[in-house]
């Protein structure tokens, strides 16, 4: 991913990149790259697998992750406690309408929707999924 300004206010990892848990505030400098980490442990495996993979030592890491899976209930919830935000807005743009919109405020309703979303995903991650038996 490239990113040319302001890349810690609008293109901060959210994800540590060893084990794609949530980042606090860490991040891993390597070559022309940063990368997140959540936790100073996973922040030297990163540096270990640059270290092994990267010989040009440009921050290109040689593993590829794997890509999540979107999960409808997350999406719904995302959508259901963005409703409050998308009223705000409506009002604030006169039209209900999201592509009249000012830019600012449809990226507003996004943030807050996925933000929503990962809220949804990491207490999914940390708790799992609980399905009662029928007995
Ligand atoms: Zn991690």
């Amino acid at each position: 991913m490239k990113s040319h300004s302001r890349p810690f206010l609008d293109n901060r990892p959210s994800l540590c990149s060893y084990c794609l848990r949530p980042v606090g505030g860490l991040l891993f400098h390597w070559g022309d790259r940063w990368y997140g980490a959540c936790s100073t442990e996973h922040l030297e495996k990163i540096r270990d697998d640059l270290e092994l993979n990267d010989e040009n030592k440009r921050g290109d890491r040689g593993v590829s992750l794997k890509f999540a899976q979107v999960n409808h209930c997350g999406v719904e919830k995302a959508v259901t406690k963005s409703r409050d935000k998308y009223l705000e807005l409506a009002k604030q743009n006169k039209s209900y309408v999201i592509h009249e919109w000012k830019k600012e405020h449809r990226l507003q309703l996004f943030g807050n929707a996925i933000k929503e979303y990962l809220i949804y995903s990491t207490e999914l991650a940390q708790e799992g999924l609980l399905v009662k038996r029928d007995d």
